[in-house]
């Protein structure tokens, strides 16, 4: 079977490395808030080009943390809206309710599945705080229009850097193109880790130093407490398995990349449509998703014949039942994704032989 992402096979290629990194972080005694920490922040700040890297427990609480420090810092309170696309994972949106600012979702483009940039004027209301942009499936979503439009309107610029580490638009890092950025590095992500962890990266030192503190019960010193904070931090030992991880997430990308020019220059049936891989907007292909009209009949053809696939996502978050409020809207863009889109098999360590059966796979569909 063609698996849809291999996740023993991609860590055993670093076995031996995550092994010293793991004896090294058992024997030294220190699991929280230790030298690997300040190792990883380090080198996850140059790589990305962001001046301050903080670490926390996951990616839905460093997108949290964010919009917590602002409202701590008088940038956005109780009611304010953020304005995010509609097709995105749900926990860019809980982000944002949990913290009692209310999303406002607008369509994402159809050929990029990001966020439609030129929608995003009209949806601007005298209580808008900020854009949170995903760059999803990978894909980097930024323009020159959305960094004017946030002049215009003092608007902060966020962004859900989970599926895209690595990719870049006009040579900068996703992660370092607005000013506060959450990263994820759930196992299955481009960079993940061995368990749950994530990372908050900002240009803005009071931003980092907020989030810093309210990740560590809301407290700079030791039992002296400035906010009313949670426990969200990263351990020593995931932290330590990043470190390693890190230096190979280049060469991971263009492996993923390689594997997407095989199907975007092998798949041409009609039925099936590919994604953009986009010059100025770079693609790191966390995903490879396709859109076919017939997907249920699709993903059970290419299962019958030993190719696992996934669906990202089935329900978009307007559907959701925890948003019941916003059940009877519309959005129909971001539906249509929901009801076409199918992900194929995609993994650095997918041969060209496996890109090609499902190549040869969906052209006989
Ligand atoms: C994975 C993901 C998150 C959440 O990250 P976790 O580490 O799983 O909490 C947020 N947004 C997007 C777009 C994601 O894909």
């Amino acid at each position: 079977m063609i698996k849809f992402l291999d996740l023993q096979q991609i860590n055993a290629q670093y076995r031996q490395e995550l092994l010293d990194a793991a004896q090294e972080v058992i024997d030294s005694g220190w699991y929280l808030q230790g030298e690997r920490n300040r190792r990883f922040e380090e080198a996850l700040a140059e790589f990305t080009g962001s001046p301050h890297v903080v670490l926390v427990g996951n990616g839905l609480d460093a997108l949290r943390l964010i919009l917590r420090a602002y409202k701590e810092l008088g940038v956005m309170k109780d009611g304010d809206e953020i304005i995010v696309p509609a097709n995105t994972y749900i926990a860019t949106i809980l982000a944002i309710t949990d913290n009692r600012l209310i999303p406002v979702l607008v369509e994402p483009d159809i050929r990029t599945y990001n966020l439609d940039i030129s929608r995003i004027e009209e949806a601007i209301t005298p209580r808008t705080r900020g854009v949170m942009v995903v760059h999803l499936y990978g894909k980097a979503c930024w323009s020159d229009e959305l960094e004017k439009l946030a002049r215009k309107y003092d608007l902060k610029l966020m962004e859900d850097n989970a599926q895209a580490i690595g990719a870049r638009w006009r040579g900068i890092r996703t992660g370092n193109l607005g000013d506060a950025a959450g990263f994820s590095f759930y196992p299955g992500k481009n960079l993940g880790a061995l368990g749950d962890s994530g990372a908050v990266a900002t240009r803005d030192p009071e931003v980092a130093k907020t989030v810093r503190a309210l990740a560590n019960y809301g407290s700079e010193r030791k039992y002296v407490n400035m906010y009313r904070g949670l426990n969200s931090r990263m351990d020593e030992l995931q932290a330590a398995f990043l470190t390693v991880k890190l230096k190979y997430i280049d060469r991971e990308n263009e492996m993923r990349c390689r594997i997407a020019g095989k199907y975007l220059e092998g798949i041409d049936n009609p039925k099936i449509v590919l994604p953009e891989a986009g010059e100025a907007e770079e693609h790191v292909f966390h995903i490879f998703a396709v859109r076919c009209g017939d997907r249920d009949g699709l993903q059970k053809y290419l299962s019958e014949n030993g190719v696992q696939t996934l669906i990202h996502y089935p329900i978009p978050p307007h559907k959701q039942m925890c948003y019941r409020e916003w059940n009877d809207l519309s959005f129909p863009v971001t539906e249509r994704i929901h009801h076409e889109v199918l992900s194929l098999p995609m993994s650095p360590v997918m041969t060209d032989e496996e890109a090609e059966k499902v190549v040869a796979l969906l052209n006989a569909y």
